[in-house]
Formats: structure tokens, C-alpha cells, sequence
């Protein structure tokens, strides 16, 4: 009893819904972290929308009878309320079930049929508030049902409720096991109660409370914070799977593809070395152009050795540029001296294809600049090594100009062209890609892993640069690179230094008869190659298989020059220098000590400078450079 108005049994199960609605509400109520998941919104406006229908009816159920003196237009509006909020629950509550069930939104059609039944269905309420049809009061207080009251009011949630189940069943099977019982028992349960209301002409009021049981349901199986973080867990284990496969798949590809590039030039160095071997077998007699024979097969074996080289070399620089521990070192450097190194070798090579070598530079373009010289003039070779490599006849062009130049920077614009084969235009979009070889039943002669292009373009990016690329099928290519340089203001010192550098690069024949070499290296063939390579200075060469085994040499004798090699089992060359240094019967504390290894990542040149040795030679040396280094560290009273 509240004053005159006595709360009406029939209203205790909504009473009661009301009850742990409100308890579900409070415990979602904090949970704003989901509000951004669209089925839990969709479930939060179903909550917000059950509580007011619930509210509504039972004010309506308690307060809108005149006999008990509340005005005739409240208890026309409270009906009229409690009926539409009551329409709008099943209508939020399909919306929901649609939202689950149709994921890819092909059920557009039928919401938008579920939107048209409630505007037509508001319409009526509004009309029947004025033309009293569907319901309404006496002016005696008697509240009255019209013919329509039934369809007009149910046939709104029926449809909505019915579709939706209708719907569910369609697409069980796209639903986890979960999903598929708590929404089926939520849509039964809330359909059920509905049809028995309106099969009792609204005398038994269960329409609302087997609604909230549905959303008591749903919450508890679908929507609390716990059944979210799972399902968000299972995605990003389903990503992370998904992602390692992918890599897996890549590695593998990698690595099929790897071994073919590797295996090929190894297949001839190994066949070509058992030819040596079956001509030099003892007891054979040489025959006539004997020599003649092993030099091509020495010859092939450089070739396939320089391929393997460049294959490797390739790996190195996409595994450095992947990791991304290749770093752009910028230096002071000369244009002039860049394009002449690289017109040199380059023309060498197309005279010896036949082909024509053009080589222009805008000379505005200011000689002393900043940037990484040792990429660009890689960006260079591979696009020019490309273009020989991809034409029979004709010309091969390298222009240089520059765009967007400021006082202090510039764009380096590179173009490569040639008169080759060309490029189909389907292919162009694919050739910047790993290991990318195209029209390889023209191409099956030509050398190459396509993997140059792809480095190429990364390294370009690297430098804020970019790569563009046109081509003719059959008529030729034209690729440009893009790529920003600082221009070195500071010219003049920097010319002086690549002065002496060009007088250092065309001094390397020289002899040091008075000298003594120390090379240590755990592999024969390593020290084989360097004191071959030493002898042509002539002087004396030592060797150490060990790491104890040189620090023993450098006890005894005292050597003007000593080559390390850093990986060696026992004692490695790094492990050897230190304690050499320590020794204090080492007669080479003050002996330039070269690490000469085939260690050639990154970084690694900066490294072993700190550690002391007076520089480093990567594997496999190369003879000029080797000389070069032996000079620069001699003193030059030792060099004739
Ligand atoms: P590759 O080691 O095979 O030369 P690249 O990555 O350097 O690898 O080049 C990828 C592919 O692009 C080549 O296999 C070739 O089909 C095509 N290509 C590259 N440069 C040229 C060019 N100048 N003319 C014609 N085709 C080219």
C-alpha cells in the first residue's frame, strides 16, 4: 500500500525482475572498458531499456486507474509508455541478436522492415492518443481495449522476437557452442513470455520478467569482463598464430630458395675441382695444353666463388636491413671520386660485353656532399651491374642530377638506363620483391638471386630515398633513385682528404724486403691464401694455427706486422690480443696487430678498431686492399 494505490500482485514477478536487473546493471554498470565493443553496447542499451520498462509498468500496473484518482491523461500516457518501452525492448533486444549472429550485415533488408514496423507502430500509438483505437479510458475512468490493441501492440515484438530466432537458427553454425545456447534460451525464453502475455491479453505480466531472465542470461554467459578478455586473448593467439605461420612459411622460403643460389655456384667450384684433381692425378701425363686447361678451370672457379660471394654479401645486407641493424653512416665524400670508381669498373665490364658505357653528371651539382658513400655507390653498381647484366646490345647510361637543392642539402637523383630486354609492365610492380627473378625463360642464362633490387630499394628508403622504375618490353629500362644528401660545407678540408685517399688508392705497388709477417688462423687455406698474398711484397711470413701458438711466436720474435683471424677454437683472436698485451715477454707490444676475419656485420670494423687492432680486413681479402693496409700501417722507412 502506498497512500490509496495498493502494489497489484500480477506486478510481483516484475517487481522482482526489476530487483536483480538492477543488481546486473550496478555490476556491468563499471565495466566502461568493453564500451567500445559493439555487442556489449548493444546489451547495455537492452539493460537500460528492460529497467525502464519494468519502472513504467509497474507505475502503470499500480498508478494509472482513475478510480484511484490519478488524472485521465497520466493513465492514458503511463499506458502508452509502458506499451512502447515495452515494443522497444524486443526491438533493442533483436538488434542485439542481429549484431552476434549477422556479421557480415546481410540481413541489412530485415532490419530496416524491424525499423519501418515500430515507425508505423509509433504513429498508431500517437494517433490513438487523439482517436482512442487501440486504447484508451472512458470518461468514467474505465479503461478499454479496441479490436487492435492485440495486433498493434504484439505483433511488434512478436515479429522482431521470431525473426531473430529465426535468424539464429539459420546461422547456428557459424556460432561458438556458448554463443549458440545462451542466445538461443535468452531469444526463447523472452519470446515465450511475451506470447503469453499477449495470449492473456496483458493479464499475466511476463513479457518483461522472461526478458530480464534473457539478459540475466546473456550477461553471465556472453558479456561478463572475463568471457570478453577471453575471447580477445583467443584472437590475438589466433593473430600471433596465424603470423608465425606466415613467417614459418617465409623462412622456409628463404631458405629453399638460399640453398638453390648457394648450391649452384658450389656445384661448379666443386665440379670444376674434381676436374683439376682427375687431370693432376699422379702418374698422368699432362698432355698438350695442359695449362691452358687448369687456368679456365681456376678461372670458372673465381667466377662461381665471386657469384657465391655476392649471393652472400646479398643475404648479409637483407638480414642486416631486416633486423634493422643495417645503419645509414653518413661521411664527407666526393661525388667527382665516387663516379669515377664506379665509371672504371663499370666500363671494364661493358667493353667486355660490347656494350657502350655513358657516364654524365650535372657539374653543378656540388662535389663535397654527406651521406653514406659505401650505399650509394652499392645502390649504383647493382642498378648498373642490372642493366649490363640485362642487355645484349646497345648502351648502358648512368646520369647524375639533383633536384630540391638547399644551401645545405640536395636530392641525388641516379638514373640507370639501358637498351636491354626490358621489362613487361605486369612484371614492374613485382620486382622490388625478395628473390623476385621475372621472365626467368629469358633470363635462365643470366646470373642473379633477385634479391639486388629488393636491397636497393630498402636501402634507398634507409636514406629517406626512394626508387622509381619504366621500362619498354624489349626496348630497355630507365630506374632513379632519389636520394637526399648534405652538402659538405667544410669543402676544402674534405677535398684534401680525398686527395691523399685517391694518392693512397694509386700507391699499392711497393715491396718491403726487410719485413717479417706474422698471419694466425686456425684454417690451412686461409693461411695459404694470405701469405700468397703477402709474398708478392716479399719479406718474410710466418704462420700460427693457434691462438698459443702465436702468443709463443710473438715471445721469440718480434714482427713488423701481425694478421689475426678472430674466430679459432681454444682461443679466440680477440682473447689472444689481450693477453698478449699482458704478456710481458711478448716482444710486439708496439706491433700493428690487422684482424683479418669473415666476420662482415655492420658495426663489427668499429668494434675491433676499440678493442686495438690497427684495423680490419674482411674475408675473403681482397689482394689491393690488403696492400693498401699493409702500406698504411708500415712504417716508411720499410717500404721500397
Ligand atoms: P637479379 O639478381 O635476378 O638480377 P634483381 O633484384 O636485381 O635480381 O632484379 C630482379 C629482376 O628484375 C631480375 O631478375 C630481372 O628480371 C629484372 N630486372 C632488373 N633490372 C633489369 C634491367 N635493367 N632490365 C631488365 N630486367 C631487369
Amino acid at each position: 500500500m502506498i497512500g490509496n494505490y495498493t502494489i497489484p500482485p500480477k506486478t510481483y514477478f516484475e517487481i522482482a525482475s526489476l530487483g536483480y536487473l538492477l543488481v546486473l546493471y550496478l555490476i556491468s554498470f563499471h565495466d566502461v572498458t568493453r564500451n567500445k565493443i559493439r555487442s556489449y553496447k548493444l546489451f547495455r542499451n537492452l539493460e537500460i531499456n528492460m529497467l525502464l520498462a519494468l519502472i513504467v509498468s509497474i507505475l502503470t500496473y499500480t498508478f494509472a486507474f482513475p478510480e484511484l484518482g490519478t488524472p485521465i491523461p497520466i493513465c492514458t500516457v503511463l499506458r502508452t509508455l509502458d506499451s512502447i518501452l515495452c515494443v522497444m525492448a524486443s526491438r533493442v533486444f533483436a538488434v542485439y541478436l542481429f549484431a552476434y549472429v549477422d556479421t557480415d550485415g546481410r540481413l541489412k533488408v530485415l532490419s530496416a522492415i524491424g525499423n519501418i514496423i515500430f515507425a508505423v507502430y509509433l504513429i498508431l500509438m500517437l494517433l490513438n492518443l487523439p482517436l482512442k483505437f487501440i486504447l484508451w479510458f472512458t470518461p468514467e475512468g474505465a479503461y478499454m481495449h479496441g479490436p487492435l490493441f492485440v495486433p498493434i501492440v504484439f505483433t511488434a515484438p512478436v515479429f522482431y522476437l521470431t525473426s531473430g530466432i529465426v535468424i539464429l537458427i539459420t546461422r547456428m553454425k557459424s556460432l561458438g557452442p556458448r554463443e549458440r545456447v545462451a542466445l538461443s534460451v535468452a531469444s526463447f525464453v523472452t519470446l515465450f513470455g511475451t506470447i503469453i502475455q499477449a495470449a492473456t491479453g496483458g493479464v499475466i505480466l511476463l513479457s518483461l520478467p522472461f526478458g530480464s531472465v534473457g539478459i540475466f542470461v546473456l550477461y553471465f554467459s556472453l558479456e561478463t569482463a572475463d568471457y570478453h578478455q577471453l575471447l580477445k586473448n583467443n584472437e590475438m593467439l589466433r593473430i600471433a598464430e596465424q603470423d608465425a605461420i606466415k613467417a614459418n612459411r617465409a623462412k622456409s622460403d628463404f631458405l629453399a630458395s638460399m640453398s638453390h643460389e648457394i648450391r649452384t655456384p658450389l656445384n661448379a667450384i666443386l665440379g670444376m675441382d674434381e676436374l683439376i684433381l682427375l687431370e693432376t692425378e699422379p702418374g698422368k701425363e699432362a698432355g698438350p695444353s695442359f695449362t691452358e686447361r687448369i687456368r679456365g678451370y681456376a678461372e670458372n672457379i673465381k667466377d662461381a666463388g665471386n657469384v657465391l660471394l655476392s649471393v652472400i654479401n646479398d643475404i648479409l645486407d637483407l638480414t642486416k636491413i631486416e633486423s634493422g641493424k643495417m645503419e645509414i653512416k653518413p661521411v664527407s665524400y666526393s661525388l667527382q671520386k665516387l663516379l669515377k670508381d664506379v665509371g672504371a669498373m663499370v666500363s671494364i665490364r661493358a667493353e667486355q660485353q660490347g656494350l657502350n658505357y655513358v657516364q654524365k653528371a650535372d657539374p653543378l651539382i656540388p662535389d663535397n656532399l654527406i651521406g653514406d658513400e659505401l650505399r650509394i655507390r652499392q645502390i649504383m653498381i647493382n642498378l648498373l651491374g642490372n642493366a649490363l647484366k640485362y642487355t645484349d646490345s646497345g648502351t648502358v647510361e648512368m646520369e647524375i642530377f639533383m633536384k630540391d637543392q638547399t644551401a645545405g642539402s640536395l636530392t641525388l637523383c641516379i638514373c640507370v638506363r639501358d637498351t636491354g630486354i626490358g621489362i613487361r609492365t605486369e612484371d614492374l610492380p613485382l620486382i622490388f620483391g625478395d628473390f623476385q627473378r621475372l621472365d626467368e625463360e629469358r633470363n635462365h642464362k643470366v646470373e642473379g638471386t633477385g634479391l639486388g633490387l629488393s636491397i636497393v630499394k630498402r636501402m634507398t628508403g634507409l636514406m629517406n630515398g626512394e626508387i622509381n622504375v619504366s621500362s619498354e618490353y624489349g626496348k630497355g629500362s630507365e630506374f632513379t633513385a632519389y636520394i637526399p644528401q648534405k652538402i659538405d660545407t667544410e669543402a676544402a678540408k674534405c677535398a684534401d682528404k680525398t686527395a691523399d685517399k685517391a694518392k693512397r688508392d694509386d700507391e699499392i705497388a711497393y715491396q718491403t724486403p726487410d719485413c717479417l709477417y706474422l698471419v694466425v688462423d686456425d684454417n690451412k687455406m686461409n693461411l695459404l691464401v694470405a701469405t700468397r698474398f703477402l709474398g708478392r711484397l716479399g719479406g718474410q711470413i710466418e704462420t700460427a694455427k693457434s691462438g698459443y701458438e702465436a702468443l709463443e711466436k710473438m715471445r721469440e720474435t718480434g714482427y713488423d706486422l701481425i694478421f689475426m683471424d678472430h674466430m679459432m677454437p681454444e682461443l679466440d683472436g680477440i682473447r689472444t690480443y689481450e693477453m698478449s698485451l699482458n704478456d710481458p715477454d711478448n716482444k710486439n707490444l708496439n706491433t700493428p696487430m690487422i684482424m683479418m676475419t669473415a666476420n662482415a656485420i655492420s658495426g663489427v670494423r668499429e668494434e675491433y678498431l676499440e678493442k686495438g687492432f690497427a684495423d680490419y680486413i674482411s674475408k675473403p681479402v681482397e689482394l689491393n686492399e690488403l696492400l693498401k693496409t699493409v702500406k698504411r700501417l708500415l712504417p716508411p722507412d720499410k717500404i721500397k
